[in-house]
């Protein structure tokens, strides 16, 4: 019954002035404006509350298989970042400290947050060696020195 009222009375004053329909649509729009915040508070909490949940399954909490399979997405998602991170490394030429976890070039022999030695990853330097074949090099250092 209110909804027929208010639908007629809606018709009878479709020749309402322009002001107040801006006033209108200005009201709408704060309170659209309101509904989006609200909406973001519920997004936020729903972050917190699955990296409440994550933190539990880390230490061992595995009570809610469906809680797990959202753990293991995001256990996945972050072994990509890790090896994606990695890769942007290798194109940068840059190592990560193993003490303080700075990112140092690979040129560079001390860390300079740190100043620990730089010690390049076995993978490259197995490759290094390969490339710079090790046993003639000693072989040549070895003659010069005995010369
Ligand atoms: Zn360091």
């Amino acid at each position: 019954m209110a909804f027929f009222s208010n639908f007629k009375e809606k018709v009878s004053g479709f020749a309402q002035n322009a002001a107040q329909k801006s006033g209108e649509v200005v009201e709408v729009t704060k309170l659209n404006i309101s509904i989006n915040t609200e909406e973001e508070g519920i997004k936020e909490l729903y972050c917190e509350l699955g990296e409440y949940c994550f933190k539990k399954f880390i230490n061992g909490d595995e009570s809610d298989s469906t809680v797990i399979g959202f753990c293991e997405k995001i256990k996945i998602h972050q072994e990509n970042i890790k090896y994606l991170k990695e890769r942007i490394n290798e194109i940068k030429n840059i190592v990560i400290c193993s003490s303080c976890g700075n990112s140092v070039l690979k040129t560079n022999e001390f860390c300079g947050k740190c100043g620990a030695k730089v010690e390049a990853e076995a993978e490259v330097a197995e490759e290094m060696v390969e490339e710079a074949d090790p046993k003639k090099n000693s072989a040549d250092e070895h003659g010069q020195n005995a010369e």
